[in-house]
């Protein structure tokens, strides 16, 4: 049954990411059931989750809004048709579980419609509200990671009779580290705030996982050069970290797409 975790969101396809709506993957009314077609990629926990979350095009029409033709299912892993390809070899983040999943004449019942036919455009992108915060939270921790390190090693390090922290270039950067970690944390718990205040947050969310995003790739690279050639070399704890980082801009909506979402709701804020 499908109870518990993990679960795994099921939405982007070898030909659609940021653009959602783009999606080909469809799904046909038959009698009490769904037949379900098509292909997903990068779905993490794939070879993992018991259930899946499947967004699904259920009107064909190519004037359908977006708002209006996709459906979220609840699909068990073990459903006939269901196909879970091999684990994909990533830059970082390698523990984590990522599949491309295919669809192949999946029946599900009608009872596994989420809220209702053609709500799944909305289900699928107001997930993120509540998904960015976290997101955002685990780039923090990445780049407080890289900063700790960073910071013990410059204690450590000597170059020219002191420690290499005692170079005001390599403090300076371990200020600026500093400064990066502690306002990706604030941004993230005011997004996250947002939510448990019961407010709709999509504007802090897209803020929160920009910043982290970014700022754990820079302090992440910055560990790096404060390591020097020890940095390069995986016996050495911030390699992995530079390689871990990157996933943060791409996945949960690009870096990009987070400053289309602050720019709408910006100046949704202004044309009141
Ligand atoms: C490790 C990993 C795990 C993932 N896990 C999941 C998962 O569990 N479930 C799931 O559904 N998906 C998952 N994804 C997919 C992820 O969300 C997408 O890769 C991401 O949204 C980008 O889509 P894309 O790869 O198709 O790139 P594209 O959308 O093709 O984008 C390519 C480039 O163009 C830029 N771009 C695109 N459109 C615009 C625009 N309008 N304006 C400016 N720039 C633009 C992008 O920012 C990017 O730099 C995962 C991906 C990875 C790599």
């Amino acid at each position: 049954s499908a109870e518990g975790f993990p679960g795994a969101y099921c939405v982007t396809e070898p030909g659609a990411g940021s653009d959602v709506a783009g999606l080909k993957t469809m799904a046909v009314k038959k009698g009490d059931d769904y037949v379900v077609n098509g292909q997903k990629m990068w779905i993490t926990n794939g070879g993992k989750a018991n259930w899946y979350f499947l967004l699904a095009r259920t009107d064909a029409d190519p004037k359908c809004p977006a708002s209006k033709a996709f459906t979220g299912f609840i699909v068990e892993a073990d459903t006939p048709g269901v196909l879970v390809g091999r684990k994909e070899m990533n830059m970082g983040q390698r523990c984590s579980d990522t599949r491309g999943i295919t669809f192949e004449d999946v029946r599900i019942p009608k009872e596994n419609v989420l809220i209702g036919e053609g709500a799944g455009f909305k289900i699928a992108m107001g997930a993120f509200d509540k998904t960015r915060p976290p997101v955002a939270a685990g780039a923090t921790g990445l780049a407080q990671r890289a900063l700790d390190e960073a910071t013990r090693y410059a204690l450590e390090r000597k170059t020219f009779g002191k420690l290499i922290a005692e170079h005001q270039a390599v403090s300076f950067l371990l200020a600026e580290m500093a400064m990066k970690v502690e306002l990706a944390r604030m941004g993230w718990q005011r997004s996250a705030w947002e939510v448990d205040s019961g407010r709709r947050n999509t504007y802090y969310a897209s803020i929160a996982k920009a910043f982290a995003g970014d700022i754990a790739n820079q302090v992440a690279s910055d560990a790096v050069q404060v390591f020097g050639g020890n940095g390069f070399n995986s016996e050495y704890p911030v390699e992995k970290l530079m390689r871990d980082a990157k996933i943060y801009q791409i996945y949960e909506g690009t870096a990009q797409i987070q400053r289309l979402i602050i720019s709408r709701e910006h100046f949704s804020r202004f044309k009141k």
